[in-house]
């Protein structure tokens, strides 16, 4: 795998950080395949929330994840569970506020990493997540952990939000990014980058709240050069 990941970006950062729209726009100077992780997440818990499924319960979470076909169309831009394009359907606030129950249970998330480590063997990419830097992709050439201050990230998704049409309060979208910060550096591996990137330890620490996105994409090809 070696030679491939000399093409791959890897990003990690919490909810908001502005590291999806970012990613796209790497992939798009470079080339690159993009891969958003988390929308594998939200597939399972979107899949599991509509069976029904006791979502407290990790190995029916796990059922549903192994009895799922989970991909992206040959864009990388949408993804597919069972063969169906669930990419607005996974950007629900009830999905947001689910997620954690199928990225807390170590079995899904190994599953996961599975699929997204294949993903490289094909084509160059730039993935992001999580657990990016040090799970999955920790060879990758170039490693990135972006973060803004909570309330930089609310204001920005809610801006996204309302350009896509959803009606959601700007509170509603703090009190989420909360509860998923305090989630995703509890029970992932999030704080793993985090304190990596800011021990200086080969993952490059990008504090964005006072940056445009125009600078954070520039600050990113500029350190790939
Ligand atoms: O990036 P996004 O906000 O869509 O991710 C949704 C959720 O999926 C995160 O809050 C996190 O709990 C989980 N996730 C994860 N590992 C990843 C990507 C996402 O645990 N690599």
């Amino acid at each position: 795998m070696n030679s491939e990941l000399q093409d791959a970006v890897a990003i990690d950062g919490p909810a908001g950080s502005g590291k999806s729209s970012v990613a796209k726009r790497i992939a798009d100077a470079k080339g690159f395949l993009y891969v958003d992780t988390g929308a594998m997440y939200r597939a399972v818990a979107l899949k599991a929330m509509r069976l029904g499924v006791d979502m407290e319960d990790p190995a029916a979470m796990l059922r549903v994840a192994e009895t799922s076909e989970i991909g992206f169309d040959q864009t990388g831009t949408r993804i597919l569970l069972d063969g169906e394009d669930v990419s607005s359907d996974i950007r629900s606030p009830e999905v947001a506020k689910q997620v954690k129950c199928a990225a807390r249970v170590p079995e899904i998330r190994a599953l996961m990493v599975t699929l997204q480590q294949a993903m490289v063997n094909t084509r160059p990419v730039v993935m992001e997540g999580r657990d990016i830097t040090t799970v999955v992709l920790p060879r990758a050439r170039w490693k990135f952990f972006l973060t803004a201050s909570p309330e930089a990230r609310a204001t920005r998704r809610h801006t996204e939000m309302l350009a896509a049409g959803r009606d959601v309060s700007l509170q509603d979208i703090l009190d989420d990014i909360n509860h998923r910060d305090a989630s995703d550096y509890q029970v992932g591996p999030m704080k793993d980058a985090r304190d990596r990137a800011l021990a200086g330890d080969g993952i490059v620490y990008l504090d964005t709240s006072d940056l445009s996105p125009d600078e954070v994409v520039a600050a990113i090809l500029d350190s790939m050069n």
